[in-house]
């Protein structure tokens, strides 16, 4: 499988809430093919920085780009659009639905049909419904839960939620996947296999960037690691650098 990623820039982001500066200058890249880890201690920016990368939140100033687009100020929809897609970190899959069903109400909300072709059922939105089918399972297949689909989407076991979360954010060919906290609360054997599927998706060359506070993990999985601490990058680099680095091991684990 070939995943097709795009380099996502960000340039001196600010963003304040009130007199509360959240994000300072904040600047990152993240590369096609590799695994880009933001870390930090809690209100150090970095869901503020996912919000704004993915058009929840406006920008005060900075650029925020995919490739050549900028993408700074659009709305949600039209970011996930430009191929930038994200989980959140308390799971939003909606309930009563198979675990098949739950990918593809991942989809709706990049509204391919419109609601009168849905109403009216016309060609376009069978045929939509169609191809929403079969990229659905082709998702699934990837992370693993293949032989689920008319699994009860709440009843799985945490891992195979967040891996669910993870296929829902994969509908839609993005380029970018923002991944917060998609690690928390699972055992190692689960951390296990949510790994091998991180890993794989930067194989095929998305780009992919991750929140996480499980700092072994991140260790693992991260080719580049930034660490925010009060709104602002107090350091970026390889993971072999940043383990070296005092002042983050002060700051982040506080050792
Ligand atoms: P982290 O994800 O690293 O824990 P956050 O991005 O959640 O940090 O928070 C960074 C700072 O921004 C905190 O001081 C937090 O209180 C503030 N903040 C985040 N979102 C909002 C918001 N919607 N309104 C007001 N303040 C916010």
């Amino acid at each position: 499988e070939v995943l097709q990623g795009a380099n996502l820039s960000v340039q001196t982001v600010s963003k304040a809430f009130g007199g509360n500066k959240a994000l300072s200058q904040v600047s990152l890249e993240a590369k096609p093919g590799a695994v880009t880890a933001i870390i930090g201690p809690n209100g150090s920016g970095k869901t503020t920085l996912l919000n704004m990368i993915s058009g929840y939140y406006e920008t005060d100033e900075g650029v925020i780009a995919l490739d050549d687009l900028q993408i700074q100020g659009q709305p949600s929809y039209k970011v996930a659009r430009s191929g930038v897609s994200r989980t959140f970190q308390t799971p939003n899959i909606p309930k009563n639905l198979s675990v098949i069903e739950a990918v593809e109400s991942g989809r709706y909300s990049t509204q391919r049909a419109s609601i009168l072709q849905a109403v009216f059922r016309t060609p376009k939105f069978r045929r939509i419904r169609r191809e929403d089918r079969s990229e659905a399972q082709r998702v699934l297949n990837l992370v693993g839960l293949g032989s689920q689909l008319n699994a009860d989407a709440d009843s799985l076991p945490l891992g195979n939620r967040r891996l669910l979360e993870v296929a829902r954010s994969l509908i839609g060919s993005p380029k970018v996947i923002l991944l917060d906290e998609v690690a928390s609360g699972l055992d190692e054997d689960e951390l296990d296999v949510l790994a091998d599927l991180i890993l794989r998706l930067r194989e095929a060359g998305l780009t992919v960037v991750i929140v996480e506070h499980n700092f072994q993990l991140v260790l693992r999985l991260a080719d580049v690691i930034y660490v925010l601490a009060q709104g602002s990058v107090m350091a970026h680099g390889a993971p072999a650098e940043i383990e070296k680095n005092p002042r983050v091991m002060e700051e982040y684990l506080g050792i």
